[in-house]
């Protein structure tokens, strides 16, 4: 059986991680497995924008693909972006195996807002499984409380669920052969 590879680029809390990680393996219902060591991820800053280029991760993250890697998800604290938008939460290959989420902006603190633990995990789970049903060839969902629905602010991903609706979720299983 293939397995969900979980890679960390850059600094990553471990205890996060392994959170990270159970909750997927209940979630997807397939092993999951956290790669060492962590990209850093120094090669993607553009010190133009101060942030981090996440196509260029993904490219990069290609090398991390086994022959029993189901997906590949980065998990990065480094800011996202993409140069037609001012920031990204993740971006995913399309159909593809690899995928990236960052928690930058998903972390109350960006906000100026108390440390939320549980919050950034629900934000976190939320953003990954976005991310993966891209890679399961989903599209942005219209209803808001999809985890497909997109979100270009933390208010939006509070709002959804970090589940399939029943219609992403038939697509998904179509594409999600193990
Ligand atoms: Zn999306
Ligand atoms: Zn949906």
């Amino acid at each position: 059986m293939k397995a969900l590879h979980l890679l960390p680029i850059g600094n990553v809390d471990p205890g996060l991680l392994e959170w990270l990680r159970r909750e997927l393996i209940e979630g997807f219902r397939i092993p999951c497995e956290i790669l060492h060591p962590e990209l850093d991820p120094a090669f993607a800053y553009h010190p133009e924008r101060e942030q981090f280029h996440s196509s260029e991760m993904l490219a990069r993250m290609q090398e991390y693909v086994q022959p029993k890697t189901w997906r590949l998800l980065g998990i990065t604290p480094v800011d996202l972006y993409i140069p037609i938008l001012t920031f990204v939460f993740g971006e995913a290959q399309m159909g593809g195996q690899c995928s990236v989420v960052s928690y930058h902006r998903l972390r109350q603190e960006f906000y100026g807002l108390p440390t939320d633990i549980p919050l950034l995990g629900r934000r976190i789970l939320t953003e990954c499984v976005h991310e993966l049903g891209h890679t399961l060839d989903l599209t942005h969902c219209q209803d808001y409380r999809c985890v497909m629905a997109s979100s270009h602010a933390v208010e939006w991903i509070d709002l959804k669920e970090w589940t399939f609706c029943s219609s992403c979720a038939m697509k998904a299983e179509a594409q999600a052969q193990f």
